[in-house]
């Protein structure tokens, strides 16, 4: 599955965060084939048109999407150079993909800063340095590898030359990998070496509960200081999320995110952000027996988001029929729609949209 890593340094709230995730364990129970290591967490993603299906189908049952959250503990200052857990680390960040960067931005006296002193800015360098230490390396590498071959005059050789000269230059300067402009033939040059801080990011300013829900001076210096990278920042109380997770009724779980100015959790906003940051999208089958989300990459086509539900509906791809969600919602059944000619039928070029109602014609 989908996986992000939460880093950060240590006694920021990691943990805390990773327990308030995994511990919505009623709505991942629709889960029979996912296995959870001690570290991994599956979550559903919350999606409010699965709710409108639901009232139109009334299925038997409503399947929502998942992503994985992996709590990646252990990096301290000077990790790239083995201090901490250091490599091991670092590789279990190559291996996901994205990274949720939590950063302590609540004072408590009786929790000890690992620095000395709550400072959000100077917390996320101390991290970038050590991912970016670890991609200088790797860069650097691979320009040992190929230089020969590029001086003897190897096209290929020649241009990735060029282009990791340009991550080399960046790194060197304390910028992460993701902010080198490149064409993704460009990003050829670096798909060998999964980098690190390539990976796209998410910052959660974990706020003490007093903080809720716009978060305090910390987190706006965090904002200020990631504003030119475009990242989301999404502010969270990690101890008021586990006791968020700990409810099951509904109602329960509104009234107390009301006391704190909230309208929607943390977790469910950092699960809706993981999910767009990856570039995903969801469809829906929409069936009396099951009602489904479907999780597939942005651009997708039909045959390739149809291989999602199983590899011979890609295969034996014939055609797809297309509903959307307020049509569905205006003529109430399939054969409304139909009738009011809004049903497509659509072809292997067809690019699914999110949020498209999909049925699958393949042959036997
Ligand atoms: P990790 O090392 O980053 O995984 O941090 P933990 O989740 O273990 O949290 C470290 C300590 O900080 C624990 O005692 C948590 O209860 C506490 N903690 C986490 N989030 C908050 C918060 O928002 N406010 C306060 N006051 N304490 C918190």
């Amino acid at each position: 599955g989908l996986q992000c890593g939460i880093v950060g340094l240590p006694n920021v709230g990691k943990s805390t965060l990773f327990n308030a995730i995994s511990s919505g364990k009623a709505e991942a129970a629709n889960y029979p084939f996912c296995t959870i290591e001690p570290n991994v967490g599956v979550v559903t993603v919350p999606d409010e048109r699965l709710d409108t299906l639901e009232g139109l189908v009334k299925p038997q049952k409503v399947v929502p999407t998942i992503i994985e959250f992996v709590d990646i503990a252990g990096l301290v200052k000077g990790a790239s150079q083995g201090a901490g857990l250091g490599n091991k680390f670092l590789a279990n960040i190559r291996e996901v993909d994205a990274i949720v960067h939590v950063i302590r931005c609540f004072e408590d006296d009786n929790i000890v800063h690992v620095e000395g002193k709550v400072n959000p800015v100077s917390d996320k360098e101390i991290i970038d340095a050590e991912l970016q230490l670890k991609d200088l390396e790797s860069v650097d590498k691979k320009i040992q590898r190929i230089a020969k071959a590029a001086q003897v005059g190897d096209a290929k050789a020649k241009a990735e030359l060029e282009v990791l000269k340009r991550y080399k230059t960046a790194l060197e300067a304390g910028k992460s990998a993701r902010t080198v402009q490149a064409t993704p033939d460009e990003q050829e040059a670096i798909s060998d070496i999964a980098l690190l801080t390539v990976k796209p990011v998410i910052y959660v300013a974990n706020v003490d509960e007093g903080s809720l829900p716009n978060g305090n001076a910390y987190s706006d210096t965090l904002r200020e200081a990631v504003k030119d990278e475009g990242a989301e920042v999404i502010i969270i109380s990690a101890g008021i999320e586990s006791q968020i997770s700990e409810m099951e009724d509904p109602e329960e779980r509104e009234l107390f995110l009301g006391e704190y100015g909230l309208t929607e959790s943390g977790l469910s906003k950092l699960i809706k952000a993981s999910y767009k940051l990856l570039g995903l999208i969801t469809y829906f089958t929409a069936g009396v027996k099951e009602v489904r989300a479907w999780t597939i990459h942005r651009g997708w086509k039909a045959p390739q988001a149809a291989g999602v539900i199983h590899s011979d509906f890609e295969k034996k791809f014939i055609r797809a029929q297309v509903m959307k969600l307020p049509d569905f919602e205006q003529f109430k059944t399939e054969a409304g729609v139909r009738e009011a000619g809004k049903l497509s039928v659509e072809g292997k070029e067809y690019i699914v949209q999110d949020g498209d109602i999909m049925e699958f014609l393949h042959s036997a």
